[in-house]
């Protein structure tokens, strides 16, 4: 079963997907990672975040194994992302890996932005988790805090607008809900009540394809 999470920064699609993965069974890749290592790899090699040729060597370069989560997690790090992603030549370059990923005989789960639009069209079940940008600002606040960063709400409320707008108006797989997508609003919902939400969503999923399968 290969199920995809799209959404929007801080919606909680992260969170979700993670727990779906581990009570699942399923091996989960978070695509937004792929787009801040190939970003920290411009920055740590002295390129600028709009040098395509540099960004493609670095996307094609990317081992999963490698990334260093925290680093990887600052706000710095979203925004630079959002840059490099923007770029249709980066996202080419990362198509082959998540697709390859979904392929695994076992099931996968991807969360990202164009993963039920772009990049796995034909996934069993998609889901798109959204939030108001307010509560997104505030998630997004307290989890760069708890991890020592110094944030102002009002700065991470605009950085999670700016990077909306760029991530939804973009050419190249912006981001969007697929048509056959179920929409979770995880605004008024706790972590338990947004995963309880989804399961129910996958296992609704689950037992179409094994009505479809008789
Ligand atoms: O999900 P996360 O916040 O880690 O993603 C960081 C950035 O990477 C996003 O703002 C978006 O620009 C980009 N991204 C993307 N497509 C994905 C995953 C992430 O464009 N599938």
């Amino acid at each position: 079963m290969i199920i995809a999470i799209d959404g929007p920064a801080a919606s909680g699609k992260g969170t979700i997907a993670r727990k779906l993965a581990e009570r699942l069974g399923l091996p989960h890749l978070d695509t937004g990672l792929l787009y801040r290592a190939t970003a920290r790899a411009l920055i740590d090699h002295g390129r600028g975040l709009g040098d395509r040729d540099a960004a493609v060597s670095a996307a094609r370069g990317l081992a999963l194994a490698d990334f260093n989560e925290a680093a990887l997690r600052s706000r710095e790090m979203s925004e630079a992302a959002s840059i490099v992603a923007a770029i249709p030549e980066v996202r080419a370059a990362l198509v082959e890996l998540q697709r390859r990923f979904a392929r695994r005989p076992e099931g996968a789960l991807l969360d990202g932005r164009d993963i039920g639009t772009a990049i796995c069209p034909d996934a069993d079940c998609k889901i798109f988790v959204t939030a108001s940008a307010e509560t997104r600002a505030t998630r997004r606040a307290l989890e760069l805090r708890s991890r020592g960063e110094k944030v102002d709400y009002g700065a991470v409320l605009e950085d999670i607008r700016r990077r909306d707008e760029r991530d939804s108006s973009r050419a190249a797989a912006p981001l969007r809900a697929a048509g056959d997508a179920m929409v979770l609003d995880t605004t008024k919902l706790d972590v338990e009540a947004a995963f309880e939400a989804a399961l129910a969503i996958v296992e609704a999923a689950t037992r179409r394809r094994a009505r479809a399968a008789l």
